[in-house]
């Protein structure tokens, strides 16, 4: 193979394409069928391959990359292919590599962002930066806006710096510089002032030579619609394009790439409308609709035959998506005969969802399937620590993909930090941490004041604090943060002598203002960080004291099996989009979790549209089995609470589901399954709450055992607090027979049977 040629050096007009050579093998086309191997060799301009989960639209575009490169058609510099994920990339070269048996090298693949910082270093100049340009991230953003909102005097608590920070990524990704925004895109942020102040933080940027991940898409589209000459530089170069997943592109990278589409025209683009799952992040499912229109004389191939799943897996997932208004339609067919059908599982709690899936695992490695090909995919980070706690006390190596283990993540470390100066005033390490977080005024120099102090007196950190405070050394404002918070911790400490160690963990986050912070930061990533939150909080609950926590935490962080080599898989379902393996597990498949209530909220019945592609997707992952699960109660936000099951379990076909209770670990739903699937799931709160004593009565280690009852009779008392798994907490007012008056916290005044509650 001729050396690599050099991808910067565009300003060479490249040697035209290599005149197409007798294809010396085409071992790389064998087994495609005929839809996929015209997709894959197609060379007369713009192709969509518009097709469902599993039917081989990657496996499309990979052979698609190697067929041109062995018939000689491109070189592996002329050839752009953009994946979602950095993951993607790799396993794509991978499998390019396979195909012409050597590296692809030179190839421009990666994702969108990946490219464009490519591209803008090259041309930095022409967008008002400099080469050696930094990139933003989240963080950075919202400090500089917070700083432009503090010079034009708007108050960052009413308007919180974060918000804007969302409003102008959303503008970004629609490709609106600050001279198009206005009109109906203007913004209520500020009274109608957040474009004035877009426009000065993209001129800051330019100040700081610094970009955010929205410009490296956004400059791209300015440089190439400012600069013609600039733009056919890369027609003449880039002159074979391929996008994967083409559903969740957002409306500034289909510009990007049609601007980059008008030199050769040959763009390939892979997708399934019933895969867009971005939205939320400004993603236009309306792009892939609209690529004929974009494309005039377009080819369109559709892929029909899944190569992925067993039939039953493959009749779930049809069944589950016709359910959406808003789709093509396709149809989907395998030729394998057989196969498991869908197990479908109603539990207890998440507890023992966690328990009974680590058994189901267990008993797969036994015989000997191997874990990387099993994956657990949850619809919220936060449903990873159960799983993560199940597997350590197994000895189950796991991996987290996309996302740092749960007792790793940035907010739980800083929660448990602030914890552990409670416990330890001498951990250094931990009150450093969270002694400006959230911000405070406590800089650098206030910490080199407290370091100097500690230095002469041999004290620790929050000692050396109190010393500082007695002296003149620091500035008002920090002086005063200082006092505070070291106050706070002297509270907190107290407080942990009278009050149940829960509610001064909650406390805590709460007065040291760490919830507020990311209250007021409205992002997606904040949503889930609270979230993981109240999840610590649940997790608290489950140990008498906070230093038995501590250490339950430490030695967990301890012992998580370093997952190098083969580990079950878990991550999010937004994660999972494109992979795939042998076995799936889908917990949690109740109202409000899956689909996600703000998801509905936010968004109707265009979201709740967009989790059905969610689940769409979470059980197109599966190859050979799929799992999914439900539980009748789940703690969330620190309460029990009486969870319905998904709606989208009634929309799973029954000829496929297996509802029975063979591994025994699921007999509460058991009894619902002889009437019949949807009328089991609609009968399924009652039958779990019939049978709620007695599977308590069987748990072996429970997770509350201040509320396990103790026997069938229960001696309530009028005034005495207890739980009722639909409404909650409450206290009885009245007792008539077995008849409960209960005025409940959340619900309001009830009649309930005794046979319902618990004591709390
Ligand atoms: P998704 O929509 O989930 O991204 P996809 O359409 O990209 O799926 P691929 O991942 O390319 O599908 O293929 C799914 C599986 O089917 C892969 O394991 C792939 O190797 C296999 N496959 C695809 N085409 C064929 C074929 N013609 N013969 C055998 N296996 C195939
Ligand atoms: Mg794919």
């Amino acid at each position: 193979m001729s050396p690599p040629d050099d991808p910067f050096d565009l300003t060479d007009a490249p040697s035209p394409p290599a005149p197409a050579r007798a294809v010396a093998s085409l071992a790389h086309l064998e087994g495609l069928n005929p839809e996929q191997r015209a997709a894959a060799i197609h060379d007369a301009g713009p192709l969509l391959v518009l097709a469902g989960a599993g039917t081989g639209k990657t496996r499309v575009l990979t052979t698609r990359i190697a067929h041109l490169l062995i018939s000689g058609r491109a070189r592996a510099s002329q050839i752009l292919a953009v994946t979602f994920t950095n993951k993607a990339a790799r396993e794509m070269m991978d499998r390019v590599s396979g195909l012409i048996g050597g590296a692809a090298e030179g190839m421009w693949l990666g994702t969108f962002h990946a490219i464009g910082v490519r591209i803008l270093r090259r041309h930095a100049e022409l967008v008002g930066l400099k080469s050696g340009f930094t990139i933003l991230d989240t963080d950075d953003q919202t400090r500089l806006i917070k700083q432009l909102l503090e010079a034009e005097g708007i108050d960052d608590k009413k308007w919180p710096p974060r918000v804007l920070s969302g409003i102008i990524q959303r503008w970004k990704d629609r490709a609106l510089t600050p001279d198009k925004v206005g009109g109906e895109d203007a913004s209520e942020f500020a009274d109608g002032r957040a474009a004035d102040i877009y426009r000065q933080y993209q001129e800051r940027l330019l100040a700081v030579n610094a970009a955010d991940f929205g410009d490296l898409v956004m400059h791209c589209v300015t440089l190439w619609q400012k600069h013609p000459d600039v733009l056919a530089q890369y027609h003449r170069r880039l002159r074979h394009l391929l996008v994967d997943e083409y559903q969740d592109t957002n409306v500034a990278q289909y510009l990007w790439l049609r601007l980059l589409a008008q030199g050769t025209r040959d763009v390939c683009c892979v997708g399934d409308d019933d895969q867009s799952i971005y939205g939320w992040r400004g993603a236009e499912v309306g792009n892939i609709l609209r690529f004929e229109k974009d494309f005039p004389g377009a080819s369109i191939v559709r892929l029909e035959r899944n190569y992925r799943s067993t039939p039953h897996i493959l009749s779930a997932a049809s069944h589950l998506i016709a359910h959406n208004a808003g789709r093509l339609g396709k149809t989907l067919w395998t030729a394998v005969k057989d196969g498991e059908k869908v197990r479908l599982r109603g539990v207890w709690d998440g507890d023992e969802e966690a328990r009974g899936i680590g058994e189901e695992i267990e008993a797969l490695q036994r015989d000997r399937h191997p874990l990387g090909q099993i994956a657990i995919l949850v619809r919220a980070g936060l449903q990873t620590r159960e799983f993560e706690e199940r597997f350590i006390k197994l000895g189950l190596p796991y991996r987290v993909i996309g996302g740092p283990r749960f007792y790793e993540r940035q907010e739980i470390r800083d929660a448990l930090a602030y914890f552990r100066v409670i416990v330890q005033p001498a951990d250094d390490l931990a009150f450093e941490r969270i002694y400006n977080t959230p911000r405070r005024g406590l800089g650098e120099q206030a910490l080199r004041t407290l370091r100097s102090i500690q230095r002469s007196g041999r004290v620790p950190l929050v000692e050396a604090a109190r010393l500082a405070l007695e002296t003149d050394e620091l500035k008002s404002r920090p002086r005063k943060s200082l006092s505070d918070l070291i106050a706070g911790f002297d509270r907190w400490r107290t407080m942990l002598e009278g009050m149940s160690h829960v509610e001064v963990a909650e406390t805590v986050l709460d007065e040291s203002g760490y919830t507020d912070m990311l209250r007021a930061d409205r992002s997606v990533e904040a949503q889930g960080r609270l979230e993981n939150l109240k999840e610590l909080i649940a997790a608290l609950r489950e140990f008498d004291t906070l230093p038995a926590f501590m250490e339950h935490v430490a030695l967990l962080t301890d012992n998580a099996a370093n997952a190098d080599g083969d580990a079950v898989s878990l991550m999010t379902l937004h994660a999972a989009k494109g992979l795939e393996f042998d076995t799936v597990f889908l917990p949690g498949w109740e109202e409000g979790l899956f689909p996600n209530q703000r998801a509905m909220d936010d968004k109707g019945q265009a979201g709740l549209e967009e989790e059905r592609r969610l689940a769409y997707v979470g059980l197109t992952r599966a190859r050979k089995r799929a799992y999914v699960s439900f539980a009748a109660n789940r703690r969330i936000f620190n309460q029990w609470q009486a969870a319905t099951p998904s709606r989208f379990l009634r929309e799973l076909p029954g000829d496929s589901m297996d509802e029975s209770s063979d591994a025994g670990l699921y007999a509460t739903y058991s009894a619902g399954h002889q009437r019949g699937l949807r009328e089991a799931v609609d009968g399924f709160e009652y039958e779990s709450l019939g049978t709620a004593r007695t599977r308590r009565q069987r748990r072996d280690e429970t997770v509350d055992d201040r509320r396990a009852d103790s026997g069938d009779r229960l001696d309530l008392a009028v005034g005495q607090r207890v739980f009722h798994q639909k409404f909650g907490y409450g206290q009885v007012v009245a007792i008539d027979g077995n008849k409960l008056d209960i005025a409940f916290d959340k619900a309001g005044a009830k009649k309930v049977l005794d046979s319902f509650v618990e004591p709390a």
